[in-house]
């Protein structure tokens, strides 16, 4: 069957900021024949390219020009390796969460500190996503990509993916790879991450240590400090927290005592949001946009917001912080185009 494209499709419901957004042409991508379909059309008509899973880590803007791809490749493998391991096979456009629940009631775990984040499975490599002490990363084997120069598909090995923290190769170079399915390694015993104040505090207070009991109560928190992007438009962070050198944190706690900041590598990671809200930001509110009341480090849209705005709003923050903290704020979201 050939590929259906649609012409001039909204995206609203396809970014969780709910930007008013017109593709130009757009494509769902089911298989790795429609992949190669595309790839004969863009051929054809070379034109720009945006592979999109759930949108939640995009800032669009209102015309995207050439052709927007949803990669919504199915499938779910697992397979019983020695001892307790599992391999687990995810395609692309599964949904993240869901995965994670569906896992979590076979007795498989190790993803459920990640638990709420929203988007798909093919997106979770592409920033190396992570909360709660755990990174995709720490759970990937290997990931299977769409080589747009070579025109094959292969697997990456996890040490090949180059990531890194909130990042990797395929956010480093986006026109390189379409990433079609995740090979992740789990447990059927449990591991749990408790590093986390928010958990540890849970635990103290009577939570008990359980891949379920964690990702109920990763949910619970995350629904009460982080606004529903189906409420209240936003992309989570929208900055990452930087991390700095041993030197340039001993400068920042003799000048702000308080800050928060946690070993890094052989420097500091700054908490971004701490800084932010120090600055008197949080509530803040510019034409349609404006910084979350509960968390500072989302900046979301109420409703008559657009890129421009946040764009503007975006920058003043950053300023502000460089201006005070000597700190330069990098932005965690994907602007297109
Ligand atoms: P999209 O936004 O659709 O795409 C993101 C990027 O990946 C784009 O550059 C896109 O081109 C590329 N891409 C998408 N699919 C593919 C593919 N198959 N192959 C190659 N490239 C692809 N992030 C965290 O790390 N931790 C969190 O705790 C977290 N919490 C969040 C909470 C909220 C409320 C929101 C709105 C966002 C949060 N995020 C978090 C950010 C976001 O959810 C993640 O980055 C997620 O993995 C994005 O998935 P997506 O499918 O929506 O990707
Ligand atoms: P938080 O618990 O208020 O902590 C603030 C920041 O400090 C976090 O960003 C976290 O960094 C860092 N931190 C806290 N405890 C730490 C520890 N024991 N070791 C190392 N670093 C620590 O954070 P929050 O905003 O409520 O978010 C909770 C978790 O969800 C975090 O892991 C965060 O990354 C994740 N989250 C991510 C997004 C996103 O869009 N990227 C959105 C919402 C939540 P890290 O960010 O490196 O974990």
């Amino acid at each position: 069957m050939s590929l259906v494209f649609q012409r001039n499709v909204p995206l609203k419901a396809l970014n969780t900021f709910g930007f008013d957004s017109i593709a130009e042409r757009f494509v769902r991508l089911e298989s790795v024949d429609d992949i190669h379909a595309l790839h004969a059309s863009l051929d054809e008509n070379p034109s720009p390219l945006l592979l999109i899973g759930g949108g939640s880590n995009l800032v669009l803007g209102r015309q995207v020009p050439g052709v927007v791809a949803q990669v919504a490749i199915a499938g779910i493998e697992c397979e019983e390796l020695d001892g307790d391991r599992v391999r687990v096979t995810l395609g692309a456009g599964e949904e993240w969460h869901s995965s994670i629940e569906s896992l979590l009631r076979q007795g498989i775990y190790g993803l459920e500190n990640m638990a709420l984040i929203p988007g798909c499975v093919g997106a979770a490599p592409v920033q190396n996503i992570g909360a709660y002490g755990v990174e995709v990363k720490d759970r990937i084997e290997a990931v299977e990509v769409y080589d747009w120069q070579q025109r094959r598909c292969f697997w990456l090995k996890n040490a090949d993916c180059e990531f890194a923290y909130r990042d990797s190769v395929f956010k480093r170079h986006y026109d390189r790879y379409l990433i079609t399915r995740v090979r992740f390694l789990l447990s059927r015993v449990a591991e749990c991450v408790v590093t986390y104040k928010p958990l540890r505090d849970a635990i103290e207070t009577g939570l008990e240590v359980s891949p379920q009991a964690i990702f109920d109560a990763v949910c619970r928190i995350r629904r009460e400090k982080l606004p529903d992007p189906v409420v209240l438009g936003n992309a989570g962070s929208f900055f990452k927290n930087p991390v700095v050198s041993m030197s340039q944190y001993e400068t920042l706690k003799a000048k702000c005592p308080n800050i928060v900041a946690y070993a890094e590598g052989d420097g500091f990671k700054l908490a971004a949001g701490w800084m932010i809200d120090q600055r008197g930001w949080k509530g803040f509110r510019q034409e349609g946009v404006g910084v979350h009341e509960h968390q500072a480090l989302v900046l979301v849209n109420y409703g008559e917001g657009d890129r421009r705005q946040i764009e503007a709003l975006a920058g003043m923050i950053s300023e502000d912080i460089q201006v005070h903290f000597g700190v330069q704020l990098e932005i965690e979201p994907r602007f297109y185009p």
